[in-house]
């Protein structure tokens, strides 16, 4: 990639935040992945305004990231641009029962800030380890609760740098997805409708529902979550299991013994052990069920 438009970049975000040659593996759940050319981690709504305004402009390749705990980058690198919207843009406010959240909130964050105030709803959500502008754009979910029960406005912008306000209905979730999704929309902000509820209900919620995950999952080692979308009156992991896959493992990259749902990497995989794992996976239980499991986790390749 030309020097000026790294310079440009440093411009705009400043130079501390644009990093070169980023291995994503470090950015990732899972743990896999080349690397990066650039990777950016605006701190202001402007900024990553700017910067896809400048990257449409020169084509430069770009993809937007939030913490890395639903992606499979590929080995090969990926020359081009990564926006990180985490950490740097993730200020959350309270007003009475609504939560404005910036995109790269962690839920985690977002959900003890609702306990603080005694606001009910988005205890589901405290255990799941992404941003909430990745939890809008996938209408991330479990037990029984979706990002579309609380989610009452977004702010985003579309690739022409264009802000685009979503209401309600207007965001179109479905399972796993949302309009955000479908439109390759850039999330910024999300604001969140919750209700006023006991502290200590909700504290003990989340500790059920946590306690609930640290006993199913395989937490102790890294993945990516569920790897495939639950197909209509199953569940993948137990499909995975019927067909005698528990532990079945591609290079270091395992079915989990403890939950046949998730693939881990159990220390050395590499992304194309996870994907042909996948592959494997969806195969054999095509084969052997006649279910066609479509994956949940996003692969993006290298350029
Ligand atoms: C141990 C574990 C448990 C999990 N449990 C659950 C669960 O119970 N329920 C569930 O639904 N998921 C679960 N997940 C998956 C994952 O945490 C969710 O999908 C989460 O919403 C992804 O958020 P993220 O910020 O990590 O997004 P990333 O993984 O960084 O990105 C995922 C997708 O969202 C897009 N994206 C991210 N941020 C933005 C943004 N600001 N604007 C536009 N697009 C964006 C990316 O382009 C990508 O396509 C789990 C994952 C792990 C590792």
């Amino acid at each position: 990639m030309q020097e000026n438009y790294i310079s440009e970049l440093q411009k705009i975000c400043g130079a501390h935040l644009v990093s070169k040659n980023v291995p994503l593996k470090e950015h990732t759940s899972i743990k896999v992945g080349g690397n990066v050319s650039i990777m950016v981690e605006p701190d202001t709504i402007e900024k990553v305004r700017s910067c896809i305004t400048l990257l449409q402009k020169n084509n430069i390749p770009f993809f937007v990231m939030g913490n890395g705990s639903n992606l499979i980058f590929s080995d090969e690198d990926y020359d081009g641009v990564i926006i990180k919207i985490c950490s740097k843009l993730s200020k959350i406010e309270v007003d009475g029962e609504y939560i404005t959240a910036e995109a790269g909130a962690l839920l985690s964050k977002v959900a003890s800030v609702a306990l603080e105030n005694s606001l009910t709803g988005l205890e589901f959500a405290s255990g799941i380890p992404g941003t909430i502008g990745g939890a809008a754009f996938m209408n991330a979910g479990a037990y029984d609760g979706e990002m579309k029960k609380v989610i009452v406005e977004t702010l985003n912008i579309d690739g022409t740098g264009k802000l685009v306000k979503l209401r309600g209905e207007e965001h179109d979730f479905s399972y796993r997805c949302s309009r955000i999704q479908k439109e390759g929309l850039i999330c910024l902000k999300v604001v969140l409708k919750l209700e006023k509820g006991d502290p200590k209900e909700i504290k003990a919620k989340m500790m059920e529902l946590n306690n609930r995950r640290r006993e199913k999952q395989p937490l102790d080692l890294p993945s990516a979550g569920s790897v495939f979308k639950r197909p209509e009156g199953y569940f993948a992991g137990k499909l995975i299991e019927d067909c005698g896959l528990r532990g079945f493992s591609i290079g270091g990259a395992q079915i989990s013994s403890k939950h046949c749902g998730f693939i881990v990497n159990t220390g050395n995989a590499t992304s194309d052990d996870i994907i042909r794992l996948i592959e494997h996976i969806q195969k054999t239980v095509h084969e052997k069920t006649g279910v066609l499991l479509d994956p949940e986790v996003r692969v993006i390749r290298g350029k």
